[in-house]
């Protein structure tokens, strides 16, 4: 461990077993709001176990999204949680790989630190997985930290083991937190412990005793369930914490808070915080399970679309955006593909909004342009967002310019009309981790433009991650026939954003907005974009949709 590594900082480990997918991040970001909303200084880290130096290089199909942080960092989805949770931007120090891990020590050991030493697992390995945890101690009371993976995968043991050590030599300033699963057994008619004891059982084996046992479970865990299970795995009773499926993930702090999770917690680590504040979660979760103003149908058409985690943000922004409205946003994910394949695009008038998220690879680009001509022809709300900006150009280019044959660079590079073309410093770039564009830039927004309005700035910073570009060869013809850069770099170099003055609302960004929506504060252009979508939706008028010119 860092010999700086502050005295006063608690840490809490979050492990999982049985199954993977039952929410850690979610519990670890609950457990995070409640502390924060006590007046601690909370973060968050995920460590996965896996050996990709980061997921940027994963195919969203198989670990969800990519969440870009504020320093460029590509990491893990559960970042996204995080951030929304806490409302807090987090860097690359809160997301560390068994790949970065190695590579550390692996490039230490080349430049000669442990000269006539035999580098191991332990300690040198699990020496930098402590220290990658208690770099965030400083500046922070308590240090959230979740292991990616579940108890008794092979990847995780040094993880284990590093936390072990950890809670070990900080004593009961570190504690552990188990997600387990507590099935119901319809034939049987009962809840099931055993799953839950063996999970336990396990991570004892590691030499790991949990303090709070969180329990995913579709019932209710009764007294005597949970004296059960406490009894089994010598956990307090008041450390077993009932989770069970809600409505809403926004809904899961006030459901741990109903069980004093956050008093237990503090009780353990011998600390005393007012009572958390939780008016504005309150206020999320009712907004979201009977919003007054009817419904917003979105259509998201991508390439990702089988599996919703790999648009994790993307779906969160467009529920900000019916959070600060009042309006429900129903959401259909649409496979692009599918327009390529006889679905006929006017199937989007039963939507009030289509949105085009980002993607890589040329599968489904068609369909997305099908579907934009058809947003741009009919006037229907479109946000498109880095891809979906670059399919915007390349659908104006060819049906409003006439360029036959423009097209990405990416895609077709003997296209006659390149109108999205490789930015000048990845023209040699080769090797694909880590070299994109990324992380947040400053734009600057065009005086008059929609995007200036809806900002209310005319000055930004964005996140971005993308390796191509508006071709600015194509800027002048593009303009001169209605297509206008609402935002570029502070140098004019790089187009950020584009919109169609005439249309009810169109607008594409070369940045990921959604990164940056918080469930507490909807981001701008998701906001407006709800807005524009209940205008067409015509669900119950307000201020605010007059405003903005229904
Ligand atoms: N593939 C495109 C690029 O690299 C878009 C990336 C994205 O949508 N994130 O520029």
């Amino acid at each position: 461990m860092s010999p700086t590594e502050p005295d006063q900082t608690r840490y809490i480990f979050v492990t999982g077993g049985v199954v993977s997918s039952l929410g850690k991040g979610i519990a670890a970001a609950s457990l995070g709001v409640l502390l924060k909303e006590r007046g601690l200084r909370v973060t968050l880290q995920k460590l996965d176990p896996y050996i990709n130096v980061d997921p940027g290089t994963l195919s969203p199909l198989q670990h969800g999204e990519v969440f870009v942080t504020e320093d460029g960092a590509e990491t893990d989805l559960d970042l996204g949680h995080y951030e929304r949770f806490i409302d807090a931007n987090l860097s690359q120090d809160n997301n560390t790989t068994t790949g970065r891990i190695y590579r550390t020590v692996i490039d230490a050991e080349r430049h000669g630190d442990y000269l006539g030493r035999t580098v191991q697992v332990i300690p040198h390995i699990t020496d930098e997985i402590k220290r990658s945890v208690s770099v965030l101690g400083t500046g922070h009371d308590i240090v959230i930290s979740e292991v990616g993976g579940t108890v008794g995968d092979i990847e995780s043991l040094p993880f284990l083991e590093g936390i072990r050590q950890f809670r070990q030599e900080v004593g009961s300033r570190a504690l552990h937190v188990h997600l387990t699963l507590v099935p119901y057994i319809s034939a049987a008619g009962e809840l099931k412990t055993k799953p839950t004891q063996h999970s336990v059982r396990e991570l004892m084996q590691t030499g790991i005793q949990p303090a709070v046992l969180i329990c995913r479970t579709e019932h209710p865990l009764d007294e005597d369930i949970k004296a059960k299970i406490a009894g089994f795995t010598n956990v307090d009773p008041a450390g077993v914490i009932e989770a069970r499926d809600v409505e809403t993930i926004y809904e899961v702090p006030l459901e741990f808070r109903r069980q004093r999770l956050d008093d237990f917690v503090l009780s353990r680590f011998g600390m005393t915080a007012p009572a958390p504040d939780l008016t504005a979660w309150k206020h999320i979760v009712e907004r979201i399970k009977a919003p007054s103003r009817g419904a917003v149908r979105i259509a998201v058409v991508g390439k990702y679309t089988e599996l919703v985690d790999a648009y994790k943000s993307v779906e969160q922004a467009l529920i900000h955006g019916g959070i600060e409205h009042d309006v429900e946003v129903a959401i259909d994910w649409i496979a692009s593909e599918e327009l390529e394949t006889g679905l006929d695009p006017g199937f989007l008038s039963e939507y009030h909004g289509l949105l085009v998220p980002g993607g890589f690879g040329d599968r489904g680009i068609e369909g997305m342009v099908t579907a934009i001509r058809w947003a741009r022809e009919n006037g229907l709300p479109f946000l498109g967002i880095c891809l979906g900006l670059q399919c915007a150009v390349i659908e104006f280019a060819r049906n409003v310019v006439g360029l036959k044959g423009a097209h990405s660079f990416e895609f077709d590079q003997a296209s006659p009309h390149p109108v999205i073309c490789l930015m000048d410093e990845q023209r040699n770039v080769i090797t694909k981790g880590g070299t994109m564009r990324l992380g947040s830039y400053v734009a600057k927004l065009g005086a008059d433009s929609r995007a200036a309005k809806v900002y209310g700035s005319s000055e930004i910073t964005e996140r971005h991650r993308h390796r191509y570009e508006v071709n600015n060869d194509y800027r002048s013809r593009l303009g001169e026939k209605g297509l206008a850069f609402s935002a570029t770099s502070l140098d004019s170099k790089l187009v950020e954003m584009i919109e169609l003055p005439g249309h009810p609302w169109f607008v594409g960004s070369q940045f990921h907005p959604e990164l940056k929506s918080r469930p507490t504060r909807a981001h701008p252009l998701f906001a407006s974009f709800i807005e524009a979508g209940a205008i067409r939706a015509q669900v119950a008028d307000t201020p605010r949709a007059a405003a903005l010119g229904a």
